[in-house]
């Protein structure tokens, strides 16, 4: 019978946070594949676990994979485990766990800790709903239009982002989601410096550029939802939308109303079509 792959969650900074079955699993299984090893290595070594490290990613050349492959087949257990956190969220394992599956090997998780969860967990903003978005792109034009991608989105989003972007993260988010948005950074999650900041974009932007420790460490970002930013009085709708119908018929005014305000369209075409009357 094929060997089980174990998808198991190491720690995000914390190491108190490494859970009892995870150990288990680690010190039972024939080989280990990681992303960097001489990391997992001294994850390993305080743990006193001395298992079989290879080195795993998703652009692993085929013969790697193929013996990790092999492995399994032989009827040996493999862990997957990333730098910090749970593999495949951010990090790399979906080709392996495909390939594994396609092959009718077993693959099972060994939940823990995730930034993104983590994160969620203290953000205050709803979670009854929400959508990972992992890192945004590195260059501006295609990161403005990821966004722009978002601007409906009514889910809480989250982001990671690299402590060297962050300032132009929040910059371009004010520009297409409007600063009044409600956002939580959470830096160095379960660390000695973790920090958990709910503000909105135009203040966590400020905070971020007034105190150059916000930049350093490791960032997940987590972002309302248009619904939930939606939350400008009926009064403040009213006056922009008299203001924008002086100028523009109903349905554009509807339309400029709703990026000024973050109110729902529809419900500020009804108003227009009210005020109107
Ligand atoms: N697989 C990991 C997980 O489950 O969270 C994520 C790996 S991804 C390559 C690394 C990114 O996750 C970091 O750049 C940061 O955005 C976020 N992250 C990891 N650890 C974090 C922490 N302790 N606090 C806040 N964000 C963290």
């Amino acid at each position: 019978m094929a060997g089980t792959l174990y998808v198991v969650a190491t720690p995000i900074g914390n190491r108190g946070d490494m859970v009892p079955r995870a150990l288990e699993i680690l010190q039972n299984v024939g080989v280990i594949a990681a992303e960097d090893t001489r990391r997992s290595r001294r994850l390993l070594n305080h743990f006193g676990i001395d298992a079989r490290l290879v080195s795993y990613h998703d652009h692993s050349d085929d013969t790697r994979s193929q013996a990790l492959l092999g492995t399994l087949e032989r009827g040996d257990d493999v862990a997957l485990i990333s730098d910090a956190g749970t593999p495949l969220i951010s990090d790399p394992g979906f080709r392996l766990v495909r390939e594994c599956q396609a092959r009718g090997y077993r693959v099972s998780p060994i939940p823990g800790p995730c930034a993104a969860v983590a994160a969620l967990s203290v953000a205050g903003l709803p979670s009854d709903r929400f959508v990972f978005e992992g890192f945004l792109p590195t260059r501006q034009a295609r990161r403005l239009k990821l966004l722009e991608g978002l601007l409906d989105e009514s889910r809480t989003m989250i982001f990671y982002e690299a402590p060297h972007r962050i300032v132009e993260t929040l910059e371009d988010m004010i520009a297409v989601f409007g600063g009044d948005r409600h956002a939580t950074l959470a830096r160095e999650l379960t660390k000695v410096y973790e920090t958990v900041i709910p503000a909105s974009l135009e203040s966590l932007h400020r905070q971020v550029c007034d105190d150059a420790n916000q930049q350093r460490g490791e960032i997940a970002l987590v972002v309302a939802g248009i619904e939930q930013a939606a939350d400008v009085g009926d009064g403040e709708k009213k006056r922009v939308l008299t203001i924008l119908l002086e100028e523009m018929p109903p349905n554009k005014a509807a339309a400029m109303a709703a990026k000024l305000t973050g109110g729902k369209r529809n419900d500020l075409y009804r108003l227009a079509l009210q005020l109107g009357e």
